[in-house]
């Protein structure tokens, strides 16, 4: 596409989701991506490929704080990350978005409230397609539409695992899912979450907000486009971007979206005479405050019970989100994992083959999580060429007794074994917050509506502008940020 109006970097949650909004006015828009399509393989639904093997894994090394090198679990195809993603399509909760004490430190809140994205997310909610329901989670916020399916069905085994945790005081929902279930499971009998979607069966971001943008002829995606710098003149208006293989593009409005880490090495990269540390980095703050959840498996056995679901990702309870019950400070949230079998387990731990298997035919696979609170100190910087993360972990005791309430639970519903595990540092599934939202250009990166407060033609729309992580999963919130920019968008930039 010659002298397009708009150029979208990265063909994820935020990328995409932008495209489809900007889409109907008619404007010529290029979405860059990095990556190429997912097709179908053989090794679509193969644990060990998938999780021995890491076949679908980038080639691509980044450094840690200690300076060692690793092989991170970031995605990149047309999609991003949603290819793999779990689907779990949750709010933040209104009380995110205000400043809270946490055990670890003050959460600092958003220069928005709940109800200023709230028709967002039911839009994001449409586009994706989420099975859901309003009415059984106590922390689910006020929602103006209903979701546009009923939740996904529990399986026998987690309907009687719903029964348990209910008689224990618990408030069992449903998980607000992106899933076609009939369609997932007619090309592979194995969960979602962590595989990838080349079915169609997942809500991601291709087959929903790109494909929905695609139908539009003035939308256009280049794969195989790496973006490698940004330009900007004197002004600090950004004149165009380099992408490998393509030279240098130009558009009167360029958006970032190429996922937390990669969108702030891009901006770090892009330094020049003018802006020696980097675009849209008049604060300081691009790369810091990087985020990725407090995440733990749990996994609760009943010696004499079988665990016979298939993908078991329906159930999830917020007892703990916002206090401990009588008070207190926030710990998290908790839904089930998609099914952990004996290949995953043994691919991700080394237990011999039948050890593994007795065990996950056993076992229920909860997902702990909880905030991590930003912190300057802990972030993105280029190294040479290369990118280090070095991610400090926070409010650690808090998940701790997330864990530790969630196990004394599970053994007075009647599972005497519980097993513990922290998630893999490497695994940046829920990055965010390098280039943070606020209303302060001293502070902040972006402005309330992810325009950039240095650069007046770019916006930044991935998981980086989130100013806090919560406690639940990203990528709706990355979604209905974007629906909200592409709005502002046509309303202040294509309004004439
Ligand atoms: C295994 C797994 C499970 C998850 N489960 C859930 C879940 O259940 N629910 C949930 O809400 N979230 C989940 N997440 C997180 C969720 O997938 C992400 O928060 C979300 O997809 C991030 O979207 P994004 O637009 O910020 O970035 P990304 O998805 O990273 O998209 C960025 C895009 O930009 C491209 N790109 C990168 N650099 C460049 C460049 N220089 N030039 C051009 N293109 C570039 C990338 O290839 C990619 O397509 C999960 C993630 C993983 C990995």
């Amino acid at each position: 596409m010659t002298n397009p109006d708009v150029i979208i970097i990265g063909s994820g949650i935020g990328g995409a989701t932008l495209a489809s909004a900007l889409a109907p006015t008619g404007r010529r828009i290029l979405i860059l991506e990095r990556g190429e399509y997912l097709r179908p393989s053989s090794q679509d639904r193969d644990p060990k490929a998938i999780f021995g093997d890491g076949i679908f894994r980038p080639d691509e090394a980044w450094l840690d704080g200690e300076g060692q090198s690793f092989n991170p679990g970031n995605y990149y195809y047309v999609g991003g990350n949603s290819k793999f993603y779990g689907a779990a399509l949750i709010r933040y909760r209104a009380e995110d978005f205000k400043p809270r004490q946490h055990m670890g430190g003050q959460a600092p809140g958003w220069p928005i409230s709940y109800c200023d994205l709230e028709q967002d997310y039911t839009a994001a909610e449409q586009l994706y397609v989420v099975h859901g329901t309003v009415d059984e989670d106590p922390t689910e916020p006020p929602h103006s539409g209903a979701y546009p399916n009923l939740p996904v069905t529990d399986e026998p085994d987690i309907m009687d695992l719903r029964a348990r945790l209910r008689r224990v005081g618990l408030s069992p929902a449903s998980v607000p899912l992106g899933v076609d279930i009939e369609r997932w499971l007619s090309a592979g009998q194995t969960t979602w979450d962590a595989f990838p979607n080349t079915c169609g069966g997942k809500m991601d971001a291709e087959t929903c907000a790109l494909a929905e943008a695609l139908k539009h002829e003035n939308v256009k995606l280049l794969i195989s486009a790496p973006a490698t710098k940004l330009l900007s003149d004197n002004e600090g208006h950004i004149t165009g971007v380099e992408v490998d293989g393509h030279g240098t593009i130009s558009a009167p409005l360029i958006v970032l979206s190429a996922g937390a880490v990669q969108s702030a090495a891009l901006l770090l990269k892009s330094a020049n005479d003018n802006r020696p540390t980097g675009l849209a980095n008049g604060s300081d703050q691009v790369g810091r405050n990087f985020m990725n959840h407090n995440c733990s498996a749990v996994l609760a056995l009943h010696p004499l019970r079988r665990n016979r679901s298939v993908y078991q990702k329906t159930l999830m309870f917020n007892d703990y989100y916002n206090d401990v019950g009588q008070g207190g400070a926030p710990l998290g949230n908790i839904q089930m994992l998609g099914k952990i079998t004996g290949p995953i387990l043994a691919a991700q731990t080394g237990l011999p083959g039948p050890i593994a298997a007795m065990i996950a035919n056993r076992s229920f696979d909860f997902y702990a999580m909880s905030e991590d609170l930003p912190n300057a100190d802990s972030r993105v910087t280029i190294d040479g060429d290369q990118i280090r993360l070095d991610w400090k972990r926070s409010n650690w005791e808090a998940h701790e007794a997330l864990v530790a309430k969630l196990k004394q639970h599970l053994r007075r519903a009647g599972f005497p074994i519980v097993l513990s595990r922290p998630f893999d540092r490497r695994t940046p599934s829920h990055q965010c917050g390098t280039a943070r939202m606020g209303n302060d250009p001293a502070n902040s990166v972006v402005d309330p509506f992810c325009r950039s407060h240095d650069h007046r033609n770019l916006f930044i729309v991935d998981a980086s502008v989130l100013p806090t992580s919560a406690a639940v999963n990203p990528a709706l919130t990355i979604a209905a940020l974007a629906l909200r920019t592409g709005r502002h968008i046509i309303e202040t930039e294509f309004a004439a």
